[in-house]
């Protein structure tokens, strides 16, 4: 699985980052941004839960 925030996309409510810190950050720009673009298997379950919470949509699921 992997994922990617789209900058336009992302109002920098910081949902992600609360619900899955080990993979969300903060980047440039205040968006956020993917730590790594393969997550592991025992972050799958938060990452998803990011994915399903952002309210713009802009975590995009590989
Ligand atoms: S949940 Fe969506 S809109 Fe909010 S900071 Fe994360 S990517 Fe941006």
């Amino acid at each position: 699985m992997q994922v990617e925030v789209d900058p336009e996309l992302c109002i920098s409510c910081g949902v992600c980052i609360e619900t899955c810190p080990e993979i969300f950050v903060w980047g440039e720009d205040d968006k956020a941004e993917a730590t790594s673009e393969d997550v592991p298997e025992d972050l799958e379950e938060c990452a998803q839960e990011a994915v399903e919470s952002c309210p713009t949509e802009a975590i995009k699921e590989h």
